[in-house]
């Protein structure tokens, strides 16, 4: 129907998420119809963010260089972690305020029938910084989800045959069930972490 460069542009984007195939068309005869400049600058940015942004070498945030931004910021506490799922639940906690320790981002949740195991989120990698960082609290913070808290009960077993001094936190309940941290409202988030509650060790 479309000529090929057109029907591959459509295809590209419509494995965005939440863009199904009427909006990936829409996208696409809207790049058509802008000048070169603009629809090159998304094309440019999208190459940019590709090339220099990977993943923190100590907590797997996103990070433009070796480090993070958080982890390089000396003010963070240092024995204080928040283990969260996605790169996105860093930022929604940060919008709370309410945190001023550091990150650990899994890169996922546990979920067997899509083939994510232990060993494909960084979890040897927290259980090493825990040790590593003498660690006070580590704060699960990972979706309210089935998935999510399969992998909150996985970690906190994991520190308690690792790590067994520290003390390991959920976030309070509050938070809408089912739903991700990134669709939580910043108030709700807050109070969760305030109210984080201990894990059973
Ligand atoms: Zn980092």
């Amino acid at each position: 129907m479309y000529a090929p460069p057109v029907q591959r542009l459509i295809t590209e984007l419509s494995r965005l998420p939440g863009v199904g195939g009427r909006t990936a068309q829409r996208l696409a005869f809207h790049l058509l119809r802008a000048d070169d400049q603009e629809a090159f600058a998304l094309a440019e940015a999208i190459k940019e963010v590709k090339q220099r942004i990977g993943l923190c070498e100590v907590c797997f945030n996103l990070a433009d260089g070796s480090r993070c931004r958080i982890c390089q910021d000396e003010r963070r506490e240092p024995d204080l972690i928040c283990v969260v799922e996605d790169p996105s639940d860093v930022i929604s906690i940060e919008r709370t305020h309410e945190f001023r320790g550091r990150y650990h981002v899994l890169g996922g949740a546990l979920s067997p029938i899509d083939g994510i195991d232990p060993e494909d989120l960084k979890l040897a990698e927290l259980y090493q910084r825990v040790q590593a960082e003498q660690t006070r609290e580590v704060v699960i913070a990972t979706n309210p989800t089935t998935t999510g808290e399969a992998t909150a009960l996985y970690i906190a077993e994991g520190l308690r045959s690792q790590s067994p001094r520290v003390t390991v936190t959920r976030l309070a309940s509050g938070l809408p069930v089912g739903a991700n941290l990134e669709y939580a409202d910043e108030l709700t988030l807050g109070r969760a972490l305030a109210a984080r509650r201990a894990l059973p060790h």
